[in-house]
């Protein structure tokens, strides 16, 4: 008898650390993967070209999983060193703190959490297993981890400053310099506390998405039961989002709190990953109501490349999105979105971004609206949309004075 209970608990121990060692690492590997499908060739016109552009992409969700951006891997969309071969200047990392069981982009409960085993099997500390906030503040302290130990090659991208000396930076030629801007998947993570905003400012967030995929205390979500409008909860968290300098994202949000965030904001609003419905007619992507409402904020709309974005993940369909936004409400608004590792399947990943440049180049774009797509509109929203309200608005009337 005692020889069986031992043998058990041998089994228990040996499937506990097999769980531990291997199942965070699957789950990585096997969500974030590439569909393996044939590329085209790219031209030395494009190689070039994309070896001069300032590129920036506003969304990963790298920091969810249990590797470090430095540690080069093989498997997933993004590290350090593929970001540097993507010639990437600016990557925003997003916090997900919560996502349904069963997810999926019609209707979800916030009941169930697939998060929750996923940190414990990653082994995160205690804290982080119950509460969403600190889900969150250990994203900011993995990131940065990162740029203390990268020797400040990995950056963070706090405020205008640090993003005015990335740039001086790699303009000097320090090209292997790569700025990271923290944002939030969904602000559940407020955990219904307003005060939890400056917790999460404190800590370097700057952008942050009022949903994710089920309703929460702000507002509805695209993919939630109710699909509602903004709570006085949420219209407060707006305005004091942008009151304190951190950029407003509609992604995930459900139509009506969209139409709503609209018309409240006095700032630049991103769409920081996803698509439009004229070229995919998914729900999550946007009208041509909400891509002119967006437009007149002065935003920008991050075009991503899986299947739910652009209904393939072929170069071709996402420039055909780049081209929908374009010709609707002008260049400025088209930036890139990529959602890498955030459990979807791309063509390529963020080493292979010049596949988008090529494309770009062979549908007629011209040089100067290809560097606004890759990161020069992204730049001019971030900019702007760091200055808290108050130093905005002195800017504004010394412009006013100069003229
Ligand atoms: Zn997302």
């Amino acid at each position: 008898m005692r020889k069986l209970l031992l043998n058990l608990l041998l089994l228990i121990a040996v499937l506990a650390i097999a769980f531990f060692a291997f199942a965070p690492r699957y789950f990585d590997s096997t969500n974030n993967a590439l569909d393996g499908k044939p590329l085209e060739a790219v031209s030395e016109e494009a190689k070039a070209l994309h070896s001069t552009l300032t590129i920036v992409d506003l969304h990963s969700d790298t920091l969810l999983w249990q590797r470090s951006v430095l540690e080069p891997v093989e498997y997933g969309h993004m590290d350090l060193q593929r970001l540097q071969e993507g010639n990437v200047a600016l990557q925003v990392f997003s916090s997900v703190t919560k996502t349904p069981t069963g997810q999926n982009y019609d209707n979800n409960s916030a009941d169930g959490d697939n998060v929750t085993l996923l940190v414990i099997g990653q082994l995160q500390p205690v804290r982080t297993w119950t509460s969403l906030l600190e889900r969150s503040l250990w994203h900011a302290t993995k990131r940065d981890r990162a740029v203390k130990e990268s020797g400040s090659v990995f950056a963070s991208v706090n405020d205008g400053s640090d993003l005015e000396s990335l740039l001086t930076d790699r303009e000097a030629g320090a090209k292997d310099r790569t700025g990271a801007l923290l944002s939030i998947e969904g602000l559940h993570n407020l955990e219904g506390k307003a005060e939890n905003l400056d917790v999460l400012y404190d800590a370097g967030f700057r952008m942050a998405g009022l949903t994710h995929f089920f309703d929460n205390e702000l507002a509805g979500s695209m993919h939630g039961e109710e699909k509602g409008g903004l709570t006085p909860f949420g219209r407060d968290i707006v305005e004091a989002m942008e009151a304190k300098g951190m950029i407003v994202d509609i992604a995930h949000l459900s139509k009506k709190a969209t139409a709503e965030v609209l018309t409240m904001a006095t700032r630049p609003v991103v769409s920081s990953h996803g698509g439009v419905q004229a070229t995919c007619d998914v729900n999550r992507n946007l009208t041509d109501e909400e891509i002119i409402g967006l437009a007149k904020t002065g935003g920008v709309i991050g075009v991503g490349y899986w299947e739910g974005a652009v209904c393939d993940t072929s170069p071709a369909a996402i420039v055909k999105a780049m081209k929908h936004i374009r010709d609707l409400v002008g260049i400025e608004h088209v930036a890139l979105g990529s959602d890498y590792d955030g459990t979807i399947t791309a063509r390529f990943d963020t080493s292979g971004l010049v596949h988008v440049t090529n494309e770009l180049l062979k549908q007629g774009f011209i040089e100067e609206e290809i560097r606004a797509i890759m990161g020069e509109n992204a730049i001019r929203v971030i900019r702007k949309g760091l200055k808290p309200a108050s130093e905005l608005k002195q800017s504004i009337s010394t412009e006013e004075a100069v003229e």
